[in-house]
C-alpha cells in the first residue's frame, strides 16, 4: 500500500512507519543513501500509512496576504553568534521551556547521527541550535510528541516544512498546546552523504570529528564557514565554497529527490511560524548591516503571532514585506532544479575517492580546477 507513494515525492518523514499498527513498514536505503518505505507481509491493508503521509494528498497554499514578515536580530551577542541566522529559534524555544514545555528539534548524537530529540532545559537546547545540512531522523520523535501533547504540556516542534506537514498529518487533529516552526528549506542531503564526508575528513586528518558547525560566523554571517573540531585538537575553518560537502549541497547534487518537487514549500507546511535568513536585508535597512546575522520570520497564525510577541523584546525588530524576503529566497515558493549530473554525481560520491569526485563535479569553472591542480603540485 505505501508503495503507492512515488519515490520522487516521498520526503522520508517516517510518519507512515510511526502510524502503522502492525509495524509492517521497513525502510530501505537506495544507492544515494536515502531511505524509502516498503510494506512487509505483516501489512493488513488498513490504509493508515497513506492517511498520515504528507505527500499523498495535495494541500492548498496559505493566502499570502495573511502572512506577516519581520526582520529580527537577537540582542544577545553570544546567542546570535551560536545561531545560524538571527537567533530566533533559541528565544522561541526558551519561552516554551520557561513555561514548562518541551522543545523538539534536530541534534547530533556522539556518533554524528542526526535525529529529532526533545529538550526540556536551556542546557538541553544547545545541541538543537544551528543548522545541520542533512536530513534529521524523526522516527522516535513523532510518538513522543503525541504523548507530550496529550499530557497537556506545551510543545514547540521545529523542522523542515515537510517534517512539520508530516507531524500535523500524523497527529490528525489540532492541539492548542502545540506550536510549530519550520525553517526556510531548499533541500537536505542524506545521513549517508554526511557519513561519507565524515569518513573522508577523519582519514585525512587521522582523527575523529568531535563537533561540526555548518554556519560558523567567524568570517561574518554572509560569508559563513564550516568549522570542524577534531579530537586531536585541530580546528578546521573552511569557506563554504571551498568545503566539499557544502559545495555538493549548494549545487543541489546531494539533495533528496523530493526536494526537486517539494510538496511543503509555497506556504503549505501548516506551521505557525517560518524562520530563515533575511538575505540582503542590509540593502533595505541599515539597522541590519553589521553582518552578524538577521532572520526573516513569517507569521502564519494567531498562535505564531502570540509566541513572537512573547519574545519580541529580545530582538531588534522591523516589519518587512513578504516580497522582499522571497526576492532573495525563491525556495519559499519554488523547488530547486534537479541537476543534469545528479545521478552521475551520486555514483561517483559513493564509489570514487572524494577528491576525485570534487574535481569532477564540484570545482565549478576551468580556472578553479586549474588552481586546485596547481595548488596540489606546489604543496
Ligand atoms: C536543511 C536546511 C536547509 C535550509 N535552507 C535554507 C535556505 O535555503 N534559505 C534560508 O533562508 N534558510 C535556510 N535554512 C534555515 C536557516 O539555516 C536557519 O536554520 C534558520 O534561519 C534558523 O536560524 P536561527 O538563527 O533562528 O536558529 P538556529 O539555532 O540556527 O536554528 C536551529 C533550528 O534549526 C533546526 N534544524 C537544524 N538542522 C535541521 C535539520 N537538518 N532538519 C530539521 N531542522 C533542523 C533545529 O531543530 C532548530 O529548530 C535551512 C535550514 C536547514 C536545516
Ligand atoms: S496499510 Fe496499514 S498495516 Fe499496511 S503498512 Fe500501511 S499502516 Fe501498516
Ligand atoms: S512521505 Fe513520509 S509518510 Fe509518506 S511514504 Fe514517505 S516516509 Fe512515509
Ligand atoms: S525541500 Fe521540501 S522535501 Fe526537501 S527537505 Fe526541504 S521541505 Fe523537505
Amino acid at each position: 500500500m505505501i508503495e503507492k507513494v512515488s519515490k520522487a515525492l516521498c520526503c522520508g518523514c517516517r510518519a507512515c512507519e510511526s502510524a502503522c499498527p502492525k509495524s509492517a513498514i521497513r525502510f530501505e536505503k537506495d544507492a544515494n543513501g536515502f531511505s524509502y518505505p516498503h510494506a512487509t507481509d505483516a501489512c493488513i491493508s488498513c490504509g493508515k500509512c497513506l492517511k498520515v503521509c504528507p505527500v499523498n494528498t495535495q494541500t492548498e497554499p496559505q493566502d499570502k496576504s495573511e502572512i506577516k514578515v519581520y526582520a529580527l536580530q537577537n540582542k544577545a551577542s553570544e546567542i546570535l553568534s551560536e545561531s545560524s541566522s538571527g537567533g530566533v529559534f533559541f528565544e522561541l524555544a526558551s519561552y516554551i521551556i520557561q513555561n514548562g514545555g518541551v522543545v523538539f528539534g534536530a541534534a547530533f548524537d556522539e556518533n554524528l547521527k542526526l535525529s529529532h530529540v526533545a529538550a526540556e532545559t536551556t542546557e538541553e537546547l544547545k545541541p538543537l541550535m544551528g543548522s545541520k545540512y542533512l536530513q534529521s531522523d524523526m522516527r522516535s520523535a513523532l510518538k513522543q510528541v503525541k504523548e507530550t501533547l496529550v499530557s497537556g504540556r506545551l510543545v514547540l516542534y521545529s523542522g523542515t516544512p515537510c517534517q512539520i506537514k508530516a507531524l500535523h498529518r500524523y497527529l490528525g487533529k489540532a492541539y492548542e498546546n502545540l506550536y510549530t516552526v519550520d525553517v526556510i528549506c531548499h533541500g537536505a542531503p542524506s545521513q549517508a552523504h554526511f557519513d561519507r564526508y565524515v569518513q573522508y575528513i577523519e582519514k585525512k586528518y587521522h582523527s575523529r570529528i568531535k563537533s561540526i558547525s555548518f554556519r560558523n560566523k567567524s568570517n561574518g554571517w554572509k560569508n559563513f564557514c564550516v568549522k570542524l573540531c577534531l579530537e586531536n585538537g585541530k580546528v578546521i575553518i573552511e569557506d563554504i565554497h571551498k568545503n566539499l560537502y557544502m559545495r555538493a549541497f549548494l549545487k543541489n547534487l546531494s539533495l533528496r529527490e523530493s526536494c526537486f518537487q517539494c510538496s511543503a514549500n509555497n506556504y503549505r507546511s501548516g506551521s505557525d511560524l517560518t524562520m530563515g535568513d533575511f538575505w540582503n536585508i542590509e540593502r533595505t535597512s541599515a539597522t541590519f548591516s553589521d553582518d552578524r546575522g538577521c532572520s526573516g520570520v513569517m507569521i502564519h497564525s494567531e498562535k505564531g503571532q502570540k509566541l513572537l510577541e512573547a519574545v519580541k523584546n529580545r530582538f531588534v525588530c522591523e516589519e518587512q514585506s513578504l516580497e522582499l524576503l522571497v526576492k532573495y529566497n525563491h525556495v519559499l515558493e519554488t523547488s530547486v532544479k534537479k541537476p543534469a549530473n545528479y545521478d552521475a554525481f551520486a555514483k561517483a560520491y559513493f564509489t570514487l575517492d572524494l577528491n576525485k569526485t570534487d574535481d569532477m563535479y564540484l570545482c565549478g569553472s576551468f580556472t578553479e580546477r586549474l588552481k586546485k591542480r596547481l595548488w596540489k603540485i606546489l604543496k
